[in-house]
């Protein structure tokens, strides 16, 4: 059966039982009463009946008193005529005189055959037909013994005065067949009078019908309200939580949009109420979620592309910071890289987020929260509270923050030479040792970091650890593949590019440059006389001294075999051939000191040199090199260990 099913019947139950109770209840004393009432009014007929035969007997008394007075004061005249009033006015019926038991005369109407019951001595008896009610009495005159009779016969007419006055049905039970009666017809109670003539008085009863219909109307009515009280009360609980479930339904299926509508204030309308937060928070969750999920998706689109497009450190760092941000829900964070002037020192190399600091952060290995975390190299994460962060004081110079988690990344491959454009000459990754630290601060929505926080973060300091190798190891090989390796000067590739960029730059900006070319003077014979090594002791030695009289801008190449070259940007004549002989005097300055198989030795080299500058000899780069070539070739012809310059 449903729950509507159920509070219908209940409600009816608990409504219409006591209804029902009460009606049959209600019936029962109507019925009762009514008995009651025709008893009553049975009773007062049967008194009114009695009293009415009794007055008749004391009427008939006092008048045959009067006659029997008369008579016997000897005025025999005047009793007839008494009887005749008597009877004319309605108080006996008829009177009799006797003498010595011989009827002498009758005035009135005779006495019927029949008993004629005695008002002073009553004898009747129901065996008998009644015929009066009289008295009679008798005496003692001259004439003899007169007996005076008065009497008034019970009849027909008898009865209805009888009725009329009782408001009843009057019977009279005697021997007589049929009954004489008389008043109300079909009684429906009768009762026994209790005078000295058998009477029987007999009442309808009373009439208790309308009520019974009145009571049945209401009971109907009140089972018709109840029904429909019932059907109501049922509907108006079941629906809302008819609603409440098709709703959750939805609700599970993934409609989260679903609201249920409020009837009312009261306990269903309070659930409906709470459901309805219940869904719009749900929504507003998944909403977020799908956000961040969505968020956090581009972001790693973004990681992603960054990492197989570009060599940028710095680039990469800011992606996998931004990422690592956005993963963990931190409102800001750092990476720390060993700085590249001092290996001691960490240094900041992208930040997100208002760190609280005018320059970017530095900090010391072993100093304040992340130095230290550093020099351990093991990670951790928690509250920092007044600047203090797991026992350790943060220094003035990181970042403050209410929580804090920290991870540190070490490099994995050996010894990466480091030089470049980007200022990182000098961060050599020995193996396992730490390159820096990842760090985020103030956990969003939550007072710190948690373990999944954790997780993720050692992810992204992984990857910072690999980008940095990688972009390291790029470097390293680009920078291999552009260099001579027994000088460590740039070899004759690069030189080719780099002559070339020189050359279009000088062109656009209107620029003079010089090019050196440089011949070691008999080289052939080191080899002969010293071997080969001794030879490429020479080569190197040279180009540390080429290096050490150049400055920074000017590049040196070695082309090939003992010969080098040097571009000179921003050089006129003037400047190329000062330093043509600076170059010079450096090589003659002190011999080359050299190790053989016989010991250390010292040996005197010399170098000849042509130089070629943009305002003589043109301003492309094969037009350059042919003339430094040229020029070389015009010092070897005049004797080496000197310098010329091609003018044409
Ligand atoms: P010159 O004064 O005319 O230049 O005389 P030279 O002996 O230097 O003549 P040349 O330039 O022809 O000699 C080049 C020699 O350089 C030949 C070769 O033995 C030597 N050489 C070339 N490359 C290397 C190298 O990588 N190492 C060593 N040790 N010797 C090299
Ligand atoms: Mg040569
Ligand atoms: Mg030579």
């Amino acid at each position: 059966m449903s729950l509507r099913g159920r509070l219908t019947s209940a409600f009816l139950v608990v409504v219409l039982g006591p209804v029902l109770v009460g009606a049959v209840f209600v019936a029962l004393i109507v019925s009762y009463m009514s008995d009651v009432r025709t008893d009553e009014q049975l009773d007062a007929a049967a008194d009114t009946v009695e009293g009415r035969i009794s007055m008749y007997c004391e009427r008939i008394h006092t008048a045959n008193t009067a006659l029997a007075m008369t008579y016997r004061d000897g005025h025999t005249d005047t009793v007839t005529s008494m009887a005749e009033l008597i009877v004319e006015r309605g108080v006996s019926d008829g009177v009799t005189v006797s003498v010595d038991g011989e009827p002498s005369s009758v005035i009135g109407a005779a006495l019927p055959q029949g008993q004629g019951v005695d008002c002073v001595a009553p004898d009747a008896s129901s065996e008998q037909r009644v015929s009066a009610i009289l008295v009679s009495q008798t005496i003692s005159t001259p004439d003899g013994n007169v007996t005076l009779a008065s009497y008034r016969i019970v009849n027909a007419d008898f009865l209805n005065g009888l009725a009329d006055h009782s408001h009843a049905a009057v019977e009279l039970d005697d021997a007589r067949e049929p009954r004489l009666e008389a008043g109300l017809s079909n009684p429906d109670k009768w009762r026994t009078a209790d005078s000295f003539i058998p009477l029987r008085v007999g009442i309808p009863h009373v009439n208790v019908g309308p009520m019974y219909w009145v009571l049945g109307g209401m009971l109907v009515a009140s089972i018709g309200l109840a029904i429909g009280l019932a059907a109501w009360l049922a509907r108006s609980t079941t629906r809302p939580l008819g609603e409440l479930s098709t709703a959750a339904e939805r609700l599970a299926e993934g409609n989260l949009s679903i609201r249920v509508p409020v009837h009312g204030r009261d306990e269903m309308g309070q659930l409906a109420g709470s459901f309805n937060q219940m869904a719009a928070q749900t929504q507003r969750y998944v909403q977020a979620l799908t956000s961040s999920r969505d968020q956090m998706r581009g972001q790693l689109r973004r990681l992603g592309q960054t990492l197989s497009a570009t060599l940028d450190l710095d680039r990469i760092m800011e992606v996998i910071l931004d990422t690592a941000i956005v993963a963990t829900g931190a409102g800001g964070g750092v990476v720390m890289l060993v700085d590249v002037d001092d290996s001691n020192r960490l240094k900041q190399r992208a930040g997100e987020g208002d760190l609280g600091l005018d320059e970017p952060a530095t900090v010391r290995f072993g100093e304040g929260v992340i130095g230290r975390i550093a020099a351990e190299g093991v990670p951790m994460s928690g509250r920092m509270v007044n600047g203090r962060f797991h026992g350790l004081q943060r220094s003035q110079t990181e970042p403050n923050a209410e929580s804090l988690i920290a991870v540190p990344f070490r490099g994995r491959s050996q010894g990466v030479p480091l030089a470049d454009d980007s200022g990182w000459d000098g961060l050599e990754g020995e193996q396992g040792a730490v390159m820096g630290v990842l760090v985020l601060y103030n956990r969003v929505g939550a007072p710190t970091f948690d373990d999944r926080d954790f997780e993720t973060l050692e992810t992204f300091a992984g990857q910072v650890a690999v980008a940095v190798e990688n972009v390291l190891l790029h470097r390293q090989a680009q920078r291999l593949s552009l260099t001579d390796p027994l000088t460590g000067l740039w070899n004759l590739r690069f030189m080719q590019s780099a002559v070339q960029r020189e050359m279009e730059r000088a062109r656009r900006y209107g620029h003079c440059s010089a090019l050196l070319a440089i011949d070691i003077d008999l080289f052939k014979a080191v080899n002969d006389t010293y071997g080969h090594p001794a030879g490429d002791q020479v080569l190197i030695e040279l180009a540390r001294r080429i290096n050490g009289q150049i400055r920074e801008v000017d590049l040196a190449f070695r082309q090939g075999g003992e010969e080098f070259m040097v571009l000179l940007p921003e050089t006129d004549e003037f400047g190329a051939v000062s330093v043509a002989e600076r170059l010079t005097a450096a090589v003659n300055s002190r011999p080359f000191r050299l190790n053989i198989h016989d010991g250390p030795m010292e040996l005197d080299i010399s170098i000849s040199i042509g130089v070629a500058v943009t305002e003589l000899n043109g301003e492309t780069a094969p037009e350059l090199i042919s003339a430094a070539d040229q020029a070389l070739y015009s010092a070897k012809e005049s004797g080496r260990n000197t310098w010329r310059i091609a003018r044409w």
